[in-house]
């Protein structure tokens, strides 16, 4: 069978969701039997996410290869439930590098380089790169219908839609409006509008919106953007995203883009698994309080949703195994700074995600100090596990104003120093695609904690960072009862810590957020929810 291609393209507005429907979809097509892989379109200039910052954008997810990505991609992992490697992500920068080198290397035969057709056929040839064995290519383009920057890819997508059996699906919102009580549907119409003037006609609707469809909404959209009923799938804000492919499932959206395509069901009963997870997830008794501490909470005046993203659903992912409710709440490490430790005790545990620069770090180094004193469940993550050296050096080893060099170059213990064959590259301003990325292999140590977790001698995870525990120190912090459960094959890089005789006291200079997926949690995830759950108090809502 050659491979089919399924474009999913935004409406009216972004920040829609477009990365849920696309690996919703997938999700589906995968339950019914097919090999299904998702390629992430950014129309920025950027190569990619790596040099953002994270209150601009949100997390960088860091591919198995070592790329860093717009965070639709971890999505796509947590969903598809298999790597996705970092070419299935293409940005205007990527597609313009790539065509000036070539030029450069008199790759056009010395004509005039163009728009159309050799940025639109680069674009082109990117996407055919990943198809392999796949049976369907999902194809999401970033941004929304009508801006200069996605046009380049709307016409592109048009062309290989001629070429490849495809169909195209628009991602639009409907505003409710209180006055008139009634869901709007005047900007899908403009959106498929803007559509049809690069020559696209979506088979389906997706309308994304606060509540249901209705009849009445389902005729104009119907009549006015010449598309069949049926083919408008109604998509509301739910509690829970992993109800999204069940949703569409119930709507029959899966079986009826397969129609599409001329194809059946190779398997039924695929989303059994994935259905008993949901429901685990959302309607166990028991339920868990998680407190996560960052550095990137706080925007403005509104909170943060997809900074920590991976963590949260990391969380909710170990969650959904076990058979438990989680409440999980961001809390701004400078607030704990501002008000004390006390904030935490409603907490069953702490995760200490990653982050960079000094800003809240103190507020930080306070709640893991609160966790190792009052036997709190503590998960550190990158950052988090830097801290944590920190906070035991200072504590427990005595080592007044101990830091790490990123925030104190001067400290007189630095315990956590840049690795170096990364200070050369900082000197050269050499940022973009520069840190320690992607996974790496870390042998454990027989008899820890994080050893009977992952329940192997040699495990990988994905990384992404500058800084690393000094090597100078490490005996000293061994002495004084830290474990270095977890280190690089050459022993040189401290991968993970724990620390014995605690609830659970575990950090790891990786991200295992990266590799939890909703049907397969990362263990250190699932060792920390289960700690919680011993936690002597009783939670309520
Ligand atoms: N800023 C730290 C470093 O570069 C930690 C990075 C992170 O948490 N991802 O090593």
């Amino acid at each position: 069978m050659g491979v089919k291609f399924i474009f999913v393209v935004g409406g009216v507005l972004s920040g829609l969701g477009k990365g849920i429907v696309t690996s919703s979809i997938g999700k589906l097509l995968q339950s019914y039997g097919y090999k299904v892989t998702a390629i992430k379109i950014d129309p920025y200039i950027n190569i990619d996410a790596g040099t953002m910052r994270p209150t601009e954008h949100g997390e960088v997810w860091v591919t198995e290869d070592g790329g860093e990505i717009d965070q639709d991609l971890g999505n796509y992992e947590r969903f598809l439930g298999k790597n996705i490697p970092k070419k299935h992500n293409i940005t205007t920068g990527q597609i313009f590098l790539s065509v000036i080198q070539k030029e450069r290397r008199l790759e056009y035969g010395g004509k005039d380089v163009e728009m159309i057709p050799d940025i639109i056929n680069e674009i082109k040839h990117r996407i055919k790169s990943v198809i392999g064995d796949n049976d369907f290519v999902l194809v999401e383009v970033g941004g929304t219908t009508g801006d200069i920057e996605n046009l380049p890819f709307l016409h592109a997508i048009r062309e290989l839609g001629r070429e490849h059996p495809s169909i195209f699906i628009l991602v639009t919102y409907l505003p409710y409006l209180k006055n008139v009580g009634e869901l709007k549907t005047k900007p899908t119409q403009h959106a498929a509008a803007r559509l049809r003037e690069v020559g696209i006609f979506p088979d389906f609707i997706v309308t994304r919106s606060e509540r249901r469809i209705d009849e009445p909404r389902i005729n104009t959209i119907s009549k006015r953007c010449f598309i069949e009923k049926e083919n408008i799938i109604d998509d509301p804000d739910l509690e829970s995203i992993y109800l999204v492919p069940l949703l569409f499932h119930e709507q029959g959206f899966g079986k009826k883009i397969l129609k599409k395509f001329g194809l059946e069901p190779k398997t039924e009963n695929g989303l059994k698994e994935w259905e008993k997870r949901v429901n685990n997830l959302l309607n166990s008794d028991r339920i868990v309080k998680i407190g996560v501490v960052g550095k990137y909470v706080a925007h403005g005046n509104s909170e943060h949703k997809d900074v920590y993203i991976s963590v949260l659903e990391a969380i909710k992912h170990a969650c959904a195994e076990i058979g438990v409710k989680p409440i999980i709440e961001q809390i701004q490490s400078t607030l704990v700074e501002e008000n004390g430790t006390n904030m935490l005790r409603k907490y069953d545990g702490i995760v200490v995600p990653g982050g960079f620069g000094s800003k809240g770090t103190e507020g930080i180094i306070q709640a893991i100090k609160f966790c190792r004193e009052n036997n709190v469940p503590f998960l550190g993550l990158c950052y988090g596990m830097q801290m944590a050296v920190i906070e035991f050096a200072r504590n427990v080893c005595g080592m007044k104003n101990a830091n790490t060099t990123e925030v104190d170059e001067n400290t007189p213990y630095p315990v956590i120093d840049i690795l170096p064959e990364q200070k050369k590259l900082v000197e050269e301003k050499k940022m973009g695609a520069s840190m320690r990325l992607g996974a790496y292999p870390a042998i454990l140590k027989e008899g820890t904690l994080v050893h009977r977790l992952y329940g192997k001698n040699e495990i990988c995870e994905r990384h992404r960072h500058r800084y690393e525990v000094n090597p100078e120190f490490i005996e000293k912090l061994e002495e004084n009862g830290l474990v270095f459960s977890g280190v690089s094959p050459d022993r040189k890089l401290m991968e993970f810590l724990e620390l014995p005789n605690h609830r659970f006291f575990v950090a790891t200079q990786a991200h295992p957020e990266f590799k939890s997926r909703f049907e397969q949690p990362s263990p250190l995830f699932l060792g920390f929810v289960k700690a919680c759950l011993e936690m002597p108090q009783q939670k309520t809502l």
